[in-house]
């Protein structure tokens, strides 16, 4: 079976390669980079990488990381910058609080997502996942270098599972686990304070821990979830679980750029002689590329969906290009059709298409945020009920309103039965105060002279007032007597 998605081409020189490196390229594709030809797990010993490449994408993950932790942290007028509280329904994006009365906006929003990242992947293949995907930011920034740390360089770590001594190896193994469940919990101590809040987290970790067990066996799960994904998931999670990965194939075209090697300036691939003319192509078959793909691919085999485009192997071929006078870039960001016919990037139909959906999606989603209501009212009668029959030839129907109140302030405000005589008589109170963030529920009468009521249903409208604001108008129907 096929397992490996050779997206778009295969080199045509692989037609000219040598008979056993046909025989290789049938069998490489008989199955995924992280299983052996006896179908265990490969486990990728990559090399660090280093070069200009490299240092972009430091740069990048060490913002990242930081503002990853420090987000919790920051509030705006006493509100977290970014709270998803699944459990309570209660969601803080930039200060704002959302319900889940907002959700359409979060329905839009996630379709912005969605085409945006659709559209980003047409143009720019897997820049996301090499870039700022978070498995990629974490297990190469974070937990990578703790392994480099601890246990050395590839070979050293090879050397160290075959040759190592059993105090060694449970001293450097030991060490290592014990830092990555120590970084996990870290990690899991954050993620959760992006669901509870900050301030709860810690007033949680002060009290008694048997009043917060719910919090205990979430950090555990999380915890243990991270350590399992950094110790020992790792790459499969880009090459095998990720459902991103897996649509690559249907995003891609000719024109999508992505990490490719120049197999026309490339093959046939030669040994480097010193001082001897070359007359093969550029690629002097090192395996440095290979060498530090974190995923155990080679790219000169064609781009395949276990390249999560980390830019490592263009880093490695540029050293090795310019260790040998050659010009960089045999391994470089192209698109197939730069590569095959020297054209040059253009923005094609399907790109076009994306980009006016994408400034639709945009658009609407900011017309809905700002014309976002601090307060939402809803307005009901109380079912079950019909009409009542009031002392001074009136009719009275129960009515129950429930109105979120979405500001920091409490809000007093009032109701009034709009273009007809009524009155409204609140019941269990004197006063509509809503209190702040929250849901608030009020039940009242409205009382209706019997005369100007001349069907069995009227359309009313109710007005929703904030001293004399009017906030919302809610049109509902009034029950009277069959005439
Ligand atoms: S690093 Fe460059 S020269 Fe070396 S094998 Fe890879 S593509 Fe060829
Ligand atoms: S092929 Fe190159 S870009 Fe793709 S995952 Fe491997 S090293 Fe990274």
């Amino acid at each position: 079976m096929n397992l490996r998605l050779h997206l778009q081409w295969i080199p045509q020189t692989l037609n000219k390669l040598r008979e056993e490196d046909l025989l290789e390229a049938e069998t490489y594709r008989d199955r995924v980079s992280s299983v052996t030809k006896t179908g265990k797990r490969n486990w990728v010993y990559a090399l660090k990488p280093k070069g200009k490449w490299y240092n972009y994408r430091k740069y990048i993950a060490w913002s990242y990381l930081a503002v990853f932790f420090i987000i919790p942290f920051i509030k705006v007028n006493g509100l977290p910058f970014m709270m998803i509280n699944i459990p309570e329904g209660k969601f803080i994006l930039f200060s704002k609080i959302f319900w889940p009365q907002d959700f359409f906006i979060f329905a839009i929003a996630m379709i912005t997502f969605i085409v945006f990242i659709v559209l980003f992947t047409v143009v720019f293949g897997r820049l996301f996942c090499g870039w700022v995907c978070p498995q990629t930011v974490f297990m190469e920034f974070v937990f990578r270098p703790i392994e480099w740390l601890i246990e050395g360089s590839p070979s050293q770590q090879k050397k160290l599972k075959e040759q190592g001594s059993f105090i060694e190896k449970i001293l450097k193994k030991g060490l290592k686990h014990f830092s990555f469940f120590v970084v996990s919990f870290v990690i899991a101590n954050t993620f959760w304070s992006y669901i509870v809040g900050v301030d709860e987290l810690i007033k949680m970790i002060k009290e008694p821990i048997s009043e917060h067990l719910a919090l205990l066996i979430g950090l555990i799960i999380f915890t243990y979830f991270f350590y399992a994904v950094f110790a020992f998931v790792r790459d499969l999670v880009c090459t095998t679980i990720c459902p991103y990965g897996r649509l690559q194939g249907v995003m891609f075209d000719k024109d999508t750029m992505q990490i490719a090697y120049d197999y026309k300036r490339g093959e046939p691939r030669g040994k480097f002689k010193k001082n001897v003319e070359r007359t093969e192509g550029d690629c002097i078959s090192c395996n440095k590329c290979v060498q530090v793909c974190p995923t155990g691919i080679d790219i000169r085999d064609g781009l395949q969906m276990e390249c999560v485009g980390c830019t490592a192997c263009i880093d490695a071929c540029d050293e090795v290009m310019e260790s040998i006078h050659l010009e960089k870039g045999l391994i470089r960001y192209a698109s197939e059709n730069e590569i095959s016919t020297g054209k040059k990037f253009h923005f094609n139909t399907r790109m076009k298409s994306y980009t006016v959906l994408l400034l639709i999606l945009i658009v609407a989603m900011v017309f809905l945020i700002s014309t976002r209501k601090t307060v939402d009212t809803y307005i009901s009668r109380v079912k079950g009920q019909l009409y009542q029959e009031i002392p001074g030839e009136k009719i009275g129907n129960l009515f129950e309103a429930k109105i979120i109140n979405k500001s920091r302030k409490e809000l007093p405000i009032t109701l009034k039965l709009e273009d007809l005589e009524g009155e409204i008589k609140l019941i269990g109170t004197t006063q509509m105060v809503l209190k702040k963030e929250a849901i608030n529920e009020f039940t009242f009468f409205l009382n209706i002279p019997e005369k100007l009521i001349i069907t069995h249903s009227t359309k009313i409208d109710i007005g929703v007032y904030n001293g004399k604001e009017k906030i919302q108008t809610i049109h509902t129907k009034f029950l009277g007597p069959f005439k």
